[in-house]
């Protein structure tokens, strides 16, 4: 997944911790766009493939999160990614006219798949890099959880996973980037779940028109996400959809993403705007508290 990963568990055993990160493993290996072997590169090449359990269930919840979302999250985004460089590390500028063309192959809802039977119209192309840590790290977590450790916090490059608490009881303390800098913008107090964020500050390059494009894309442009969003921080149970969240809210932006919580108010999330606050959701009140003497002003979003 092009990141480091960080396991510290509490009580487990040697071969508890070798199994967790073979999770980790053989999704890479399952889900990776990059490597030509993998089960998605695959179906990219193929155009339809009979898929494991396990990558047609990833795509059956990506694809729930893309329609959740109404295609701010969108899987079939790849062909854009890749024009621009991203998967690669070599980045460029593509034409619109390039872009035109290929954003006539993105579209989540062309997707079929039926039990494991997956297929694409032909020029279609997934990246699951979206929500694939997230799903990594909910896997990690319920394997530790069996295991039955009571304490543990996982680090998917700045993807976190927390399964209880920590060891003497007490909540995790989990500091939310500051976007612009090296700083925080504060902390959040947890227990059992995922902290996501999603930034323009995470992967990004400075083209030659001296512009800095980021990888979170906008489905509907083919070109990177401007929402006047720096930074989505999104907290829940379930990390796959906290990953998609993150994703799929940045692009969005910052009226739309309240919206969509007032809608649902079963996540909690944190958004650092380009011009500088920070705005969280009422139910984050009381565990998150906002970094002292930071530029930015914070604001908690209306509930109504
Ligand atoms: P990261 O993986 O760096 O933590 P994100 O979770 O925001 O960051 O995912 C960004 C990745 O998801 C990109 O590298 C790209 O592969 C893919 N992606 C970018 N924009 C979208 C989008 N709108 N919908 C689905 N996937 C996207
Ligand atoms: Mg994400």
């Amino acid at each position: 997944m092009d990141t480091y990963m960080s396991l510290r568990a509490w009580g487990a055993d040697r071969e508890t911790l070798q199994s967790v990160e073979e999770i980790a493993r053989g999704l890479e290996a399952l889900l990776s766009v990059t490597d030509p072997q993998s089960e998605l590169a695959r179906l990219n090449e193929e155009g339809a493939a009979v898929l494991s359990p396990e990558t047609a269930a990833v795509l059956a919840r990506a694809l729930e999160l893309c329609r959740e979302t109404e295609g701010a999250l969108d899987v079939s985004v790849y062909p854009i990614v890749r024009a621009w460089g991203f998967t690669t590390g070599q980045y460029r500028i593509p034409e619109r006219s390039e872009l035109d063309r290929l954003l006539e192959k993105v579209d989540y809802t062309g997707i079929r798949l039926e039990g494991r039977d997956a297929s694409l119209p032909a020029g279609m192309a997934l990246d699951l890099g979206g929500i694939a840590k997230g799903w990594a790290g909910d896997r990690m977590a319920e394997a530790l959880r069996a295991a039955g450790v009571q304490s543990a916090l996982l680090d998917l490059g700045g993807n976190i996973q927390t399964v209880g608490r920590k060891p003497d009881g007490s909540l995790w303390r989990i500091a939310v980037k500051d976007p612009a800098g090296a700083g925080t913008l504060g902390v959040l107090s947890a227990a059992d779940c995922a902290v996501v964020t999603s930034g323009g500050y995470e992967r990004y390059f400075t083209g030659e028109d001296g512009t800095v494009y980021w990888h979170i894309m906008d489905p509907a442009t083919g070109s990177c996400a401007r929402s006047g969003l720096a930074s989505v921080t999104v907290t829940g149970p379930e990390g796959a959809r906290c990953d998609a969240l993150s994703t799929a809210l940045f692009v969005m932006g910052a009226e739309k993403a309240a919206d969509f919580w007032r809608e649902r108010r079963d996540f909690g999330m944190i958004l650092a705007t380009e011009d500088g606050r920070v705005l969280y959701t009422p139910d984050l009140a009381d565990r998150f508290a906002p970094e002292a003497g930071t530029k930015y002003a914070y604001e908690v979003i209306p509930d109504a």
